[in-house]
């Protein structure tokens, strides 16, 4: 796994730099850092798990549904488990304790299916995770992020097969790609992360599934706002302008704009959000809020 020692090292360089610049992060460091390498163990432990085939992805574009949506995807949970464990215990360590502790306790009894928990993440079915937690006494946001843990590799792969690779075979889904304008994630509809500016063209980026896509015009994510409303700031006047936020009042939504040299490798993604979390901190000291799931998919 040469390429994971790089993108290991990538994410080393710079987790020492925001550590010196901003010792305050440490401990999230310390908690990213074990989540980030054991993503990586899960995707290599998951690398030859067949794929689910997901039909009619150019169709559901067309209709502005994500190719993940509504997708009948059934998984065998028993790979993922000790991994799903494992991401609770690195959780409890890193500052959730108790609540990442009970959810272990809940998912070594079986009380929650994993399979069918990594699948509902997978659609991004927020309100059903929530819902399950509820039911079995456990903490909504830690089973979410778990899950969402537990199912990032999967949702990777399956946006690479789809969108990544298959649009060079496929026509219809190139160009309904192409076509795609929406504000959320083309693969699994969530919000993208930040935005990456790459030789002046805006990618999305979405942290789930790594999705990069570019829409034709540059207003909110959110609510499509285009006119006063929104506007690309530099947080302050002595910021560099390849660190921006993109306000928008209509909605009150912000977005990260960061310029780049090259894609970031999806491993990489949450040590970028990390890096920029200043820019979070002033966009929320403004008022702005990055929202969480919009849920577009029908159970
Ligand atoms: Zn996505
Ligand atoms: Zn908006």
């Amino acid at each position: 796994m040469v390429d994971d020692e790089r993108l290991l090292e990538e994410a080393e360089r710079r987790w020492t730099a925001l550590a010196a610049g901003r010792p305050e992060l440490r401990e999230a460091i310390a908690l990213q850092r074990r989540l980030v390498e054991r993503g990586l163990a899960l995707a290599a432990a998951i690398a030859d798990l067949q794929l689910p085939a997901l039909a009619g992805a150019a169709g559901k574009l067309q209709d502005k549904r994500p190719v993940l949506s509504g997708a009948d995807i059934i998984l065998d949970g028993a790979p993922f488990k000790p991994f799903v464990a494992a991401f609770c215990d690195d959780l409890a360590h890193g500052g959730a304790g108790q609540p990442a502790a009970r959810l272990r306790g809940a998912l070594e009894r079986g009380e929650i299916d994993i399979g069918s928990l990594l699948t509902a993440s997978l659609r991004r079915l927020q309100t059903a995770i929530r819902m399950k937690a509820n039911q079995v006494g456990v903490s909504p946001d830690v089973l979410w992020l778990v899950a969402e843990l537990g199912a990032a590799p999967l949702a990777h792969r399956l946006q690479r097969a789809h969108l990544g690779d298959a649009p060079a075979r496929d026509a219809d889904l190139r160009a309904a790609l192409d076509a795609w304008d929406e504000g959320r994630c083309p693969a699994c509809g969530s919000w993208p992360a930040l935005a990456e500016e790459l030789a002046d063209v805006r990618h999305l980026r979405c942290s789930f599934c790594g999705a990069a896509w570019q829409p034709a015009v540059r207003r909110c994510i959110y609510c499509s706002g285009s006119g006063d409303a929104f506007l690309v700031a530099a947080p302050s006047p002595t910021d560099e302008p390849s660190r921006r936020v993109e306000l928008c009042r209509a909605c009150g939504g912000y977005l990260k704009n960061l310029c780049a040299a090259a894609p970031t490798p999806f491993a990489l993604l949450p040590v970028v959000d990390l890096e920029s979390s200043d820019l979070d901190a002033a966009a929320v000291e403004r008022g702005y809020i990055r929202f969480s799931m919009r849920e577009v998919d029908a159970a």
